[in-house]
């Protein structure tokens, strides 16, 4: 099949890296879906079907959903407050600037204990109990901690326990086992250049060939079922699935 992809996609897609370097566009415009848990929060399709699935998983009735999609106008707000509340330093800290917080992209989601008060901007959400349960399978479903100590140079923010991102399958799997940021993963599978040798998945029935593509708009030639996300800079990161005959685990690169 043949895919166009146009400036305006690079904004778009489960692996945007949106922090203080990297804005959205001002024209950012994504439909949300209510996260079936019954609370008011939303997120892109994917993230909110996925997280769904991965409370059921986890017995994530004890997990509230604290902030979801955060509009630019939401976003202001939050900002202004804190910064009159908390003052500058932790406003810095803790909450992005509007057009450069992960929450207005629809695909983070901040994550509390159902336990006594819920903090909105540091609820608590321990590494054990649920949480435990809900931080080991979050990668099955395409959840990553964004936010991890000892990365918080590269990440821009402090420590975030709490702090979801939906990058999706198997790009968070392959994020946690090679240890990456999302800042590092991106600048990773630069290496994998379309129509070069591609970053390769294996898991049980999942195969995955993973590469990136620097252009601004391009017209490519795919043959087999993909997804494809930009990076919200300079390009596109495409991801074809096939199956894995050989049952194996394996994350291949040269
Ligand atoms: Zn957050």
């Amino acid at each position: 099949m043949r895919v166009d992809l146009s400036p305006r996609d690079i904004h778009y897609g489960s692996l945007i890296e949106v922090n203080g370097k990297h804005g959205l566009p001002r024209d950012y415009d994504c439909a949300m879906f209510r996260v079936e848990d019954g609370s008011e929060v939303t997120m892109q399709r994917n993230a909110a079907v996925l997280l769904g699935k991965l409370l059921e998983a986890t017995g994530g009735r004890e997990i509230a959903l604290v902030s979801g999609y955060r509009s630019a106008e939401e976003q202001r707000r939050i900002w202004d407050d804190s910064l009159r509340e908390n003052g500058r330093e932790f406003t810095k800290k803790y909450v992005a600037a509007p057009f450069h917080s992960e929450h207005q992209t629809g695909l983070a989601i901040d994550l509390g204990l159902k336990k006594g008060h819920i903090d909105f901007i540091r609820p608590k959400f321990p590494y054990d109990g649920v949480c435990g349960e809900f931080r080991r399978r979050a990668a099955d479903f395409g959840f990553v901690e964004r936010y991890p100590k000892g990365k918080e140079d590269i990440t821009g923010i402090a420590h975030e326990p709490w702090h979801f991102r939906y990058v999706g399958v198997p790009h968070a799997e392959i994020m946690n086992a090679k240890g990456f940021t999302l800042e590092e993963y991106l600048l990773w599978i630069r290496k994998f250049r379309f129509g070069g040798s591609p970053l390769i998945f294996r898991r049980d029935s999942l195969r995955a060939e993973i590469f990136f593509l620097e252009a601004y708009s391009a017209r490519i030639e795919l043959t087999e079922p993909y997804s494809i996300s930009g990076n919200n800079a300079d390009g596109f990161i495409i991801t074809q699935i096939t199956q894995n005959r050989e049952k194996n685990y394996e994350i291949r690169h040269t």
